[in-house]
């Protein structure tokens, strides 16, 4: 299942992802330096700073987001149903079932939440330096 990509570098071929990896689209540096010649490769479509994504592009990230908290809640929940099953000796009842499945979705969300949170102080730590700025702006990548 996903989309796999191999970014490379326009100049001289070199794979920047190091082969095929899951398509991504995620906050970060909006280019790749090839470890090979040194040229920096945009990936922007894909990855770029909070501070320079529209409100569209914040907006569907949010959403696959919490598409994605859906997913591993669901995912967690499975492996609590699991146990409980496992556990012959103690009648759970089902309430123990529903009790689960809340856990599973807020871990899960609890999760995501830290990491985006994480990945947007990062992302605005870099944001703050002039020296990366400057670079951006020569990229083309910032105003
Ligand atoms: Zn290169």
């Amino acid at each position: 299942m996903g989309v796999y990509v191999n970014l490379r570098c326009r100049s001289c071929g070199t794979s920047l992802t190091g082969g095929y990896v899951r398509d991504y689209s995620a906050i970060g540096e909006p280019f790749v330096e090839c470890r090979s010649c040194g040229t920096a490769n945009s990936h922007a479509h894909k990855c770029t700073e909070w501070a320079l994504m529209g409100s569209f592009r914040k907006a569907c990230l949010l959403v696959r987001a919490a598409l994605s908290v859906l997913f591993y809640a669901i995912a967690i929940f499975m492996l609590f149903v699991v146990i409980i099953v496992g556990m012959k000796d103690m009648d759970v009842g089902p309430g123990g079932f529903v009790v689960a499945a809340a856990a599973a979705l807020l871990i899960s969300f609890i999760y995501r939440v830290r990491q985006i949170r994480r990945l947007i102080r990062q992302s605005n730590e870099r944001m703050g330096n002039p020296a990366y700025q400057m670079k951006l702006r020569l990229l083309g990548m910032a105003r």
